[in-house]
């Protein structure tokens, strides 16, 4: 089954072609940081009308890298929610009227199933079950997934998502947004062992996280430093450096204690932040130690991307799972999926 998969609901327009048996036939992305960057964040109105305008030629594009016409097209799968309502409108919509003139199946698709699945897309896919931690610009979670649509949330944040704390933080540096991946590059510069930033909840039992603490932390260490007049190049690379050691060490600690009261021996690390170089090289040591193994996406499928909504509508779409009404859910707990039924 061909399915071409739809991504909208943010500030990247993402449209791919999965094949159930020949795998990703093509994908492609348009990013709209530069359309926001100048506000210092996404806005909502501008991304709807960017979708628009782009949505329709990167169909074009995909289908002609992978030599197909829309008649080629089995099924189209869009993203329904979590994301701004007027984003995913503009996903459904074309998803939705897509399908109707060709008469093919469509479905809307969880976008944290998406992150979540994203791994599946690589030479050595995780089998089930395994724990997911998804760490995004929206999320910060940890789930127990079984099989497909069978996911049980062990822990999340309490406040901020992990990506969202990197990207205030790089705003406090006056770092350009989105601040992740900038407030990692400088943290290359930092030196460890000047600051030592506070490690949230992990001295409590249980699974869940708070990253508001750590951000305030942080900017008050950078007024200090102002005000000693002290905040030259490299304490702020240092600052960089403490912070993103804390979140690296605070994510690597719940998700230990997270495979160990499971029982389970995967961990599928998904979301912006899986990019990250240091949080990756932390858990591949740690899980070692436990006889362990972790499962990411290629760094391009750890953002949003269109290949994750395609293989996920994919495996449910081949199951006979359909949408027959336009409704986006802009909040959609993710435990609520089910498996598509038999
Ligand atoms: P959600 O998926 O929760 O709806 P989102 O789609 O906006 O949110 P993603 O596109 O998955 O989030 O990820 C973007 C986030 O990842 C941003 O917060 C960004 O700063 C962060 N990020 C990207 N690369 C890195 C990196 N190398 N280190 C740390 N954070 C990163
Ligand atoms: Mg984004
Ligand atoms: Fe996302």
């Amino acid at each position: 089954m061909r399915v071409l998969g739809i991504e909208t609901s943010c500030d990247e327009t993402g449209v791919a072609i999965y094949d159930t048996d020949a795998g990703l036939l093509a994908d492609a992305l348009y990013s709209q940081i530069a359309l926001h960057a100048e506000f210092g964040g996404v806005v909502p109105e501008l991304a709807s009308r960017d979708h628009t305008r782009k949505l329709l030629p990167l169909v074009d594009q995909v289908l002609g890298e992978a030599g197909l016409t829309k008649h080629d097209l089995d099924g189209i799968a869009y993203t329904a929610g979590p994301g701004l309502v007027g984003a995913l409108m503009v996903g459904a919509c074309t998803a939705h009227g897509m399908a109707r003139a060709l008469h093919i199946p469509v479905l809307g698709v969880h976008h944290m199933e998406g992150h979540l699945l994203a791994p599946m897309l690589e030479e050595n896919p995780p089998p089930f079950p395994f724990v997911a931690l998804l760490v995004s610009g929206g999320h910060t979670q940890l789930v127990d997934v079984r099989g497909l649509g069978d996911y049980r949330l062990l822990g999340e944040s309490v406040d901020d998502a992990a990506g969202e704390a990197f990207d205030k933080v790089a705003k406090m540096l006056e770092l350009p947004y989105p601040g992740g991946p900038q407030v990692a590059a400088l943290a290359e510069q930092g030196r460890s062992e000047r600051f030592r930033f506070p490690r949230p909840m992990t001295d409590r039992p249980g699974l869940d996280f708070s990253f508001s603490g750590l951000k305030t932390h942080t900017l008050t260490a950078l007024h200090k430093l102002r005000e000693q007049d002290a905040l030259d190049a490299q304490a702020r690379a240092d600052v960089a450096r403490a912070f993103e050691d804390a979140v690296v060490d605070t994510l690597v600690i719940k998700c230990r204690r997270a495979l160990k009261e499971s029982g389970r021996q995967r961990l599928v690390v998904a979301g912006g932040v899986s990019a990250n170089r240091r949080l990756r090289e932390a858990l591949d040591t740690a899980l070692v130690k436990m006889g362990a193994q972790a499962f990411y996406p290629r760094g391009r499928f750890c953002t949003d991307n269109g290949a994750m909504i395609a293989y996920a509508g994919a495996q449910r779409l081949a199951a006979g799972q359909r949408s027959q009404t336009l409704q986006p859910r802009p909040r959609w707990p993710l435990a609520e999926l089910t498996p598509p039924e038999a």
